[in-house]
């Protein structure tokens, strides 16, 4: 069920539905563009990733999502990533690309091992624009890490992710029988598990009539999945009623809701990469 390994043909995938989206959604068209350009970025960052690690004479990845940073692999191609965000991101974060970039390499290691450390799971506090740079960096590698990373099988319900500990950014219907069952994708290392129907994954309430669900007629696949006790959401993205949708490019597309979301008086328990 879980997406082990994210290959080329998967980015190519979250580039064309970005692609798609991208008109439709036309307040996030912005976003989706530039994501376009970050995807290709991770893409070709991904498949190093992968070509390192076979030549590596250890092949030794130790169990743990987060137990090293494999920075030799990954800094050869920090300062192209920060090209590529200082030339097609929106203003602001374009300039702090542009200052990343004259900074010494042990400033950026300073900045990518933070990430790697505290992402999901202390960081609730951080402007998640200001963390974009080392996150959308990171995520191939992370993704990897994680599709490498035996998981014990799950007992009960867990609202962090099971492989790295993190808290989960989306909420996944996927069709099962006559409806769809529930998993949780991680803010950090991408993998899914999975998750009761009716029950917060923020404060752990399971009476129904504190759960409302939100979904706008546009875009029925789209759902706030709020809870009144915490006032946290989950943004899910449902399969059963759109069989194309790619959760992590859908939810970019969703900027627009987290606004009307935040309006209502509910808080996004993870924003995503580009800080909705
Ligand atoms: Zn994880
Ligand atoms: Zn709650």
């Amino acid at each position: 069920m879980t997406p082990t390994q994210t290959g080329g043909a998967e980015y190519d995938a979250r580039i064309q539905r970005a692609d798609r989206l991208s008109s439709p959604y036309s307040a996030a068209t912005e976003f989706l563009e530039f994501y376009k350009h970050v995807a290709s970025f991770q893409k070709l960052l991904s498949a190093n990733i992968v070509a390192s690690s076979q030549f590596r004479p250890s092949s030794g990845f130790t169990p743990g999502v987060r137990d090293e940073l494999d920075l030799t692999i990954l800094l050869p191609y920090f300062r192209g990533y920060l090209s590529t965000v200082e030339e097609h991101a929106p203003t602001a974060l374009a300039e702090s690309a542009r200052q990343m970039a004259l900074l010494p390499t042990e400033s950026w290691i300073a900045n990518l091992e933070a990430y790697w450390k505290h992402a999901g799971i202390y960081d609730q506090q951080v402007g998640a624009f200001a963390q974009f740079l080392p996150r959308g960096f990171l995520e191939p590698y992370a993704e990897f890490r994680g599709g490498l990373t035996p998981r014990a099988p799950l007992v009960g319900t867990t609202r962090l992710c099971p492989v790295c500990g993190s808290r989960p950014l989306l909420g996944v219907l996927r069709p099962e029988g006559d409806g769809g069952k529930r998993f949780l994708l991680c803010s950090f290392c991408a993998q899914e598990w999975e998750f009761r129907r009716i029950l917060c994954p923020t404060c752990g309430e399971e009476a129904e009539d504190k759960l409302p669900v939100y979904v706008s007629e546009d875009t029925p696949h789209m759902r706030v999945e709020a809870c009144d006790t915490c006032k946290f959401y989950l943004r899910t993205i449902d399969l059963t009623k759109d069989g194309h949708a790619i959760p992590l490019v859908d939810d970019l597309a969703a900027t627009p809701y987290s606004l009307w979301a935040h309006e209502q008086g509910y808080m996004r328990l993870q924003p995503n990469l580009l800080g909705t």
